[in-house]
């Protein structure tokens, strides 16, 4: 059972490895539709990350520190649980492209059905990142292509540093 609460809380859940411009427009929008957002980092040690999960957290933390409703934390195993843990009823996605759409919503019926109280809503990209997404970004960073455009300021050396430590394996 979600437990009552008199917040509107939305859980944002997603891997952010890294956190993008197209992440970070999602989360500034949804931000104002509720009392208080938590951003949700998956820890998916299978995926095989380019960042640990409390370092995407703290990354995250950094670039919405002017959104005081915003928080960030990390979590395993299923969404559903996470997000009743978190006391919320709605789950934000984002929507670039017509081939986000099959798998969303399928994850989206499964939550509902799994906890019937619980909707996913989304939000569709800006169309300024339509296009854009986090494998995308590792790749273009790992050949040193420039990822001023894709990425926070913030995130920009971070992403570099850890390029240059996975080429000297
Ligand atoms: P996941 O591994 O859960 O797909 P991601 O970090 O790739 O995690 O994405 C988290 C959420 O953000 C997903 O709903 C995804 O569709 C959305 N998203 C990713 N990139 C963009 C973007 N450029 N514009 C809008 N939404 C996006």
């Amino acid at each position: 059972m979600i437990q009552e609460t008199t917040q509107k809380i939305g859980v944002y859940p997603g891997s952010f490895d890294p956190i993008t411009f197209g992440h970070l427009d999602i989360i500034e929008r949804s931000s104002r539709m509720f009392d208080k957002l938590v951003v949700g980092v998956l820890v998916n040690n299978a995926k095989k990350p380019l960042f640990s999960a409390d370092e995407r957290v703290r990354m995250i933390q950094n670039v919405t520190s002017h959104l005081p409703n915003v928080e960030v934390r990390s979590f395993s195993g299923l969404t559903v649980d996470f997000v009743k843990n978190e006391g919320a009823r709605v789950i934000v996605r984002g929507l670039r492209a017509i081939t986000d759409f099959e798998y969303e919503l399928q994850m989206a019926q499964t939550n509902h059905t799994m906890c019937p109280g619980l909707d996913t809503i989304f939000l569709t990209t800006d169309l300024r990142y339509a296009y854009l997404s986090s494998s995308i970004v590792r790749e273009v960073a790992y050949y040193d292509g420039k990822i001023d455009q894709f990425v926070p300021a913030e995130v920009v050396p971070l992403i570099r540093e850890r390029c240059r430590l996975l080429k000297q394996k």
